[in-house]
C-alpha cells in the first residue's frame, strides 16, 4: 500500500502533520524523533507504507538498502559517520507505529549495548 490514511507517518510524509526534516532521498524521508534518545535521533521511513522492516526486506530489498544509506548519510552529516540503527519490530519489541521506521541514533558517543 502506497499510502495509509490512518497512518501517522504517512501523514507526516504527505505534510499533513508537521515534522522537522533531516534528510530526504528519492524513496525515503528522515525527520527528528519527537522524543529524542540521543543528540541526533532521526527516524528514516520509506515514503511508501510498509508495516515493518521485514515487509520492506521481503518486498523491496533495494529500498531497505536505501534506508540504511540514508542513515549513514545522516551520521556523516551530523557526526563522524558512526550511528546506531534500530528497527523495533512488533508490539512486544516496542514498535508503536506500524509504518517501517529506522531509529538512527548519532551525534554523540553512544554508551550501552
Ligand atoms: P517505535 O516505538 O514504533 O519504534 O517508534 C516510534 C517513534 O516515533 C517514537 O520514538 C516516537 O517518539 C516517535 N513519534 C511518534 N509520533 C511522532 C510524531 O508525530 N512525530 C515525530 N517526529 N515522532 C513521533
Ligand atoms: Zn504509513
Amino acid at each position: 500500500m502506497a499510502h495509509d490514511n490512518t497512518c501517522i507517518f504517512c501523514k507526516i510524509i504527505a505534510g499533513e502533520i508537521p515534522s522537522t526534516k533531516i534528510m530526504e532521498t528519492e524513496r525515503t524521508y528522515a525527520f527528528a524523533d519527537l522524543n529524542p534518545q540521543a543528540a541526533v535521533h532521526a527516524l528514516v521511513v520509506p515514503k511508501d507504507h510498509y508495516a515493518c522492516v521485514s515487509e520492506v526486506a521481503k518486498e523491496d530489498p533495494s529500498l531497505l538498502a536505501e534506508i540504511v544509506s540514508t542513515a549513514q548519510a545522516i551520521a556523516d552529516e551530523h557526526y563522524n559517520g558512526h550511528f546506531r540503527l534500530i528497527f523495533n519490530t512488533g508490539e512486544n519489541a516496542g514498535q508503536s507505529v506500524f509504518h517501517c521506521h529506522a531509529h538512527v541514533l548519532t551525534g554523540q558517543k553512544l554508551e550501552g549495548e
